[in-house]
């Protein structure tokens, strides 16, 4: 393959193929990135593709394609939004990736002008988020239009008004202005936003410039209101009058005229004094509250400026100086396995403490032993099939705020006596056997119970929100009463007998650090108020393998009553019986779930555990379909569009409760459509496949004293 290759040694036929390839990977790239606002590779990937094209046609100008990269600044605007031709192209920039590529900047420059005299530059940060050029007419905004492809954008006008840094009408400015700078998402905001997203069950972001330009090319400018976006100006496009002679007088302009501007930015009279900046500004990456990917230098006279003019995509008065990939190499200290709620053990890898884009890192994840071994989970190789040993140095990477990974191993480090990593074949907590099922690519501890790990993880689960959800105890107090040696919480049922167990101990729980008469009492009384407890609700806090929440609901449904589905379970170990026939056919159960539960109601220590706790509880019957006199016993059902007299969930479930399955999408297994106003697409799939459909009213009538 020819990407491996160094560019020195390509001969011609080989550079003519890298260029197709490196055109069509950069082409996806920016479709992706662009389009979807959701990028397939790594800034720093991205960059060193491009790098790698323009190293090509370095070598074979002649080979250059009509669509070469290195022409395009980004990708064409999308459906959606109308077109807006930007007056005066908005170019990126090109990159610059260590200071001799800046004093070649520098003398690039003098060579130019003929001169051999210091150039002024002004550094500022490079703000990672999504440019935006702001039309003002009279001092009024008429148009904002995104970047697009250089030299049209798109119009988002509406969406940005939403935008508190942007004003929407400017004084004692030029008739014409247009302001461009970057639009971008606070660290803090993007945490509040990725939590609000995900308390709704919404789509979370990968990182803050994902989410910025996600929110700021919404159709809907409602949703883009509600997204905390900002805005930094630094840069100008149409002007009918200059606002300055230099780079620094016109960004203090742009800063009258009531423009957040980067505090950071400053002039430079020497190339070393900027780099001194540039290294500042690195210092403090971590500390911004905000995403930077380098440092923009621009020659600060506008007269050169106009002199130096452009190349084809690019200005030759400025550049960008960007950072180093989020990299850095390490020693590996130790893997630890850690045991989860499964029982799977997950290796991690515990590292010599490396700043790694400004933020410490001590830990990486490793995945699972394929990993360590250097395959991923298809067999194929990583890291070029390198295995990862302690004592290796390793190179750790970090993307965004996800936990840091090992991009690579330095084999010619590696010390004489570093043995290959021995997975642990018993839990290390434990030391039940720990075992890799077929196809599985995680090691599971067998030690279920017993295990202490499993147990405390099993606990936490079991108290979590979504399972018995006791105020007063979460994974921290759970944390706590596990092995306590006075009054302990290691199995469900014993946080049932917590309160009878501490009355009658000396040792009285509100006499604890941290605990006092009202809070105990508390505790006893949120825990007195979980007694009683819906079937589905109680299946899925067993946290029993595959049985998640909506299976959890879906087995309730299907049995009713607990005495109901236990017999059934024991009548179902006996693989021939009708009881199993019953189980496995469960639309949505299946054979794995159904093992899996049956494993856990099979006579032994964990069913014995369950029954322990049901001992204490009063299990609500879940409500059973009613199929007799229900019309829709047995179907599949579709919503769709806005639902005025109930809610979806609502709707829903009753639609479970009178035995019928609801899906997310049309298909030809789809009895009947329930459509709403606004009903777009799966209304017509619904009509071009011939199924029924009916309104809300319709639906309600159908539901109606049943
Ligand atoms: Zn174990």
């Amino acid at each position: 393959m020819t990407g491996s290759v160094d560019v020195a040694n390509l001969n011609e036929e080989q550079a003519r193929e890298e260029l197709a390839r490196l055109a069509d990977l950069i082409g996806a790239a920016n479709i992706a990135y662009h389009q979807s606002d959701a990028p397939q590779i790594s800034d720093a990937e991205y960059d060193a593709l491009k790098w790698r094209n323009s190293e090509v046609e370095g070598r074979f100008p002649h080979l250059k394609r009509s669509d070469s990269p290195s022409d395009q600044v980004g990708a064409p605007v999308s459906e959606g939004f109308s077109k807006v031709t930007h007056a005066v192209r908005m170019l990126s920039l090109g990159n610059a990736f260590d200071d001799q590529d800046m004093f070649d900047f520098q003398e690039r420059i003098q060579r130019y002008l003929g001169t051999d005299h210091g150039i002024a530059f002004t550094v500022e940060p490079k703000i990672d988020g999504l440019s935006l050029s702001l039309r003002y007419e009279h001092g009024k905004l008429t148009v904002a239009a995104t970047r697009g492809d250089g030299a049209v954008g798109e119009n988002v006008t509406e969406n940005a008004r939403t935008i508190k840094d942007i004003p929407h009408e400017i004084q004692n400015v030029p008739d014409v202005v247009e302001v461009r700078g970057e639009v971008y998402m606070s660290h803090a905001d993007f945490a509040d936003l990725n939590a609000r997203q995900s308390e709704r069950g919404g789509k979370t972001f990968a990182n803050p410039r994902n989410a910025a330009a996600g929110s700021l090319r919404q159709l809907d400018a409602n949703i883009t209101r509600e997204r905390p976006l900002r805005f930094f100006a630094y840069a100008w496009g149409e002007l009918s009058e200059p606002l300055a002679l230099t780079q620094q007088g016109a960004v203090a302009r742009l800063a009258e005229f009531g423009f957040q501007t980067n505090p950071l930015t400053q002039r430079f009279d020497t190339m070393e004094a900027a780099l001194e900046h540039y290294r500042l500004i690195e210092a403090q990456r971590a500390t911004l509250g905000y995403d930077i990917d380098g440092v923009v230098y621009k020659v600060d006279d506008l007269a050169l400026q106009s002199r130096l003019g452009f190349r084809s995509t690019t200005p030759r008065w400025a550049i960008a100086h960007k950072f180093p990939a989020e990299l850095a190499w390490t020693r590996l200290l130790g893997i630890d396995i850690q045991v989860g709620r499964t029982g799977a053990l997950s290796p991690v890898a515990r590292l010599d403490p490396v700043t790694v884009g400004g933020v410490v890192v001590s830990n990486a994840t490793l995945h699972n032993e394929d990993y360590i071994q250097g395959r991923d989970s298809n067999g194929d190789p990583i890291r070029d099939g390198k295995d990862i040993r302690i004592g290796d140095w390793v190179q750790v990477y970090r993307a965004g705020d996800v936990i840091p990974k090992i991009a690579d191993v330095d084999l010619s480090k590696r010390p004489a006596d570093a043995a290959p990593f021995a997975f642990p074949e018993t839990c290390p907590e434990c030391n039940s056997p720990a075992v890799r099922e077929e196809g599985d690519a995680v090691r599971r501890c067998t030690g279920g119970l017993i295990c202490p790990a499993q147990a405390v993880e099993r606990l936490k689960h079991f108290v979590a929100r979504k399972a018995f959800d006791i105020d007063g105890l979460g994974a921290k107090q759970i944390e706590m009463f596990f092995a306590d040696p006075i009054l302990p919480i290691n199995e469900p049922a014993d946080i049932f007998t917590l309160q009878a167990r501490d009355s009658v101990n000396l040792a009285r729980l509100k006499n604890r650090d941290g605990w006092g008469d009202k809070s105990a009492q508390n505790l006893f009384a949120a825990i007195d108020d979980k007694r009683t407890i819906g079937f589905g609700r109680l299946l899925f806090g067993l946290g029993i393998r595959h049985v998640g929440e909506a299976a959890g609901n879906l087995i309730a449904a299907r049995y009713g009553n607990w005495a109901e589905f236990t017999h059934a379970m024991d009548q179902a170990q006996d693989p021939t019986s009708d009881a199993y026939t019953d189980l496995i056919a469960i639309d949505g159960v299946g054979q794995v779930m159904a093992e899996s539960l049956l494993l856990a109601f099979a006579p032994g220590a964990e069913r014995n555990g369950i029954d322990r706790l049901v001992a204490h509880l009063t299990i609500q019957d879940a409500e059973k379909p009613k199929t007799d006199g229900s019309p829709i016993a047995g179907q599949t059902l579709v919503f769709t569009g806005a639902l005025e007299r109930m809610s979806r969930t609502e709707a829903k479930a009753r639609a479970e409760s009178l035995g019928a399955k609801v899906s997310g999408s049309i298909s030809a297994k789809t009895d009947l459509l329930i459509a709403g106003p606004g009903a777009g697409s799966k209304a017509k799939k619904a009509a071009d496949l011939g199924i029924k459909t009916i309104d809300e009213d319709q639906w309600i009538d159908m539901i109606t004293g049943l």
